[in-house]
């Protein structure tokens, strides 16, 4: 018997590790306090439910998930000399969390006379695997991509078959665990959805993907973030799939949308490379200032920025997305991460944590590679300081206001036009359209000035010049 340890790949097929585990496997999933102190209801009612499915899959094949709860150091060994087990199988988790704990369990197991196999699952190339030509981390994505993509990928694993049957405790509930219910309406988990996910994407929107991704009110992108995230999906089975649709693709311009989809794999690849060659990025830019940035941080600012009650439609939609779907559409956060930074001033670590904190799809590298490439201290090639103009990033990405209103409700009834000149209307006007809406708390133009000469300073220049 061997073990597979269950962490963020919750699924049975096209799972590395699980695969490797040669016979009579007994997975098992522990539920770990210090790594529960770091949840988030949506994130872990989302594992809950992917971790239901996997059970009643395992269920299925006649054997059974093994859950237990306490420090993974002390009960994988102890299940392991329960069993006669040899070998316990995991794969590689990139946080800077998980990475300490699994030292401490890879110390404890060896200790027992265990030995841990670890594997790389998450991602198609690891960290080191796609470098310069000297050998060197790419911090600058375009390079990444064209490697990335030449790169011969693996075709997806093959569920195990053999299966042991050693139940531990059963599920713990989200208030056994000390979580509230969420209060967001999360994405169905597991790997059922997933696959009907991926099927949907790739049967058809993924063609138009190029066209439409940027457009927040159709939602044709593919909404696989959480799963990739818990990994209720594999990496190779959505690759493949792509790939079957770009071989079927009927026009040259579909082809093109596969490929553009497949970049977008690749950003969260590249990501999580920067992360593991620069785990300080989580609490410090990556991008270094000479003098620091002095944020302006102004509490009330960051509040109304929270609660979506900016007076910038498309901004307050984002943030009430979030709130409600415990997601947002990747454009939309582009443009509340520059909001936050460049027109409020205030620094990114405010936004992560808030996202981190309300996010289903969380997770540290994409999150922070985010962040800090809206805020200007990330891995962004522009030279120059980035700052989009919320308004018209509104009047071109949502220009029936369809998204806003969804989520915007004291806009529901407002004119597209009104909505987009909202910064300009006068007093009267913003009263007669929309009473409850409050009025911009902050200036674009004059923000704008002041971030330019915020980061000006921080370059050490003059910020008049
Ligand atoms: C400030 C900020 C914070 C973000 N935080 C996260 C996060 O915590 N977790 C997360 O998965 N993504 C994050 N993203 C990236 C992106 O917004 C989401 O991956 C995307 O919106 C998820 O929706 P989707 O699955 O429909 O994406 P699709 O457009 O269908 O893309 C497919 C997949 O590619 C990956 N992907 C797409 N765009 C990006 C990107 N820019 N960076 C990294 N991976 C990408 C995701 O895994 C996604 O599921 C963040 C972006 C910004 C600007």
């Amino acid at each position: 018997m061997e073990i597979h340890w269950h962490r963020n790949d919750l699924r049975a097929t096209d799972n590395v590790g699980l695969a490797a585990a040669e016979s009579d496997v007994l997975p098992v999933f522990v539920f770990d306090d210090q790594v529960l102190d770091h949840g988030s209801p949506p994130r872990v009612a989302f594992m809950l439910d992917a971790l239901a499915e996997l059970r009643s899959w395992y269920r299925e094949q006649g054997g059974d998930l093994h859950v237990a709860h306490g420090d993974p150091s002390a009960v994988l060994p102890d299940l392991a000399a329960e069993h006669g087990v040899e070998t316990v199988h995991y794969n590689v988790d990139y946080s800077g969390l998980a990475q300490e704990r699994d030292r401490a369990v890879r110390a404890a197991l060896s200790d027992a006379g265990v030995s841990a196999t670890t594997h790389q699952d998450a991602l198609h190339h690891e960290p080191g695997s796609i470098t310069t030509n000297a050998g060197d981390p790419y911090s600058v994505y375009t390079y990444f991509w064209r490697k990335w993509r030449d790169r011969e990928k693996e075709e997806p694993y093959d569920a195990p078959e053999d299966i042991a049957d050693v139940s531990g405790r059963s599920l713990p509930t989200l208030d056994e665990l000390g979580f509230e219910e969420p209060t967001a309406d999360v994405d169905e988990a597991g790997m059922t959805t997933a696959r009907e996910r991926l099927d949907a994407f790739v049967d058809g929107p993924i063609y138009e993907y190029a066209e439409e991704r940027d457009d927040p009110a159709t939602s044709k992108t593919s909404r696989l973030s959480p799963h990739l995230r818990w990994g209720t999906v594999g990496p190779r089975t959505v690759y493949a799939a792509t790939e079957r649709a770009a071989a079927d693709a009927p026009d040259e311009d579909a082809a093109k949308s596969v490929e553009e989809f497949q970049g977008e794999l690749a950003w969260r690849e590249f990501y999580h490379h920067v992360l593991h060659f620069n785990p300080e990025v989580v609490t410090q830019n990556y991008k270094e200032y000479e003098e620091g940035i002095d944020w302006h941080d102004d509490p009330d600012e960051i509040a109304a920025w929270k609660e979506g009650r900016t007076g910038y439609p498309i901004v307050d939609a984002g943030m009430r997305q979030l709130r409600e779907e415990a997601w947002m559409h990747n454009r939309v956060r582009m443009i509340v991460a520059s909001f936050l930074t460049k027109d409020l001033m205030a620094d990114w670590r405010h936004g992560y944590a808030h996202f981190r904190d309300h996010l289903v799809d969380h997770n540290t590298a994409s999150d922070n590679g985010g962040w800090q490439w809206a805020a200007s201290t990330g891995t962004d090639a522009q030279p120059y300081f980035r700052i989009f103009n919320p308004m018209t990033q509104g009047e071109r990405y949502d220009p029936n206001a369809k998204y806003i209103r969804e989520y915007v409700p004291e806009l529901a009834g407002v004119n597209p036009d009104t909505i987009h000149s909202w910064h300009e209307a006068d007093e009267e006007t913003r009263e007669f359209a929309a009473p409850d809406y409050p009025a911009p708390i902050v200036d674009h133009g004059e923000r704008r000035e002041q971030a330019l000469a915020m980061f000006k300073r921080a370059r050490g220049e003059d910020p008049d010049e």
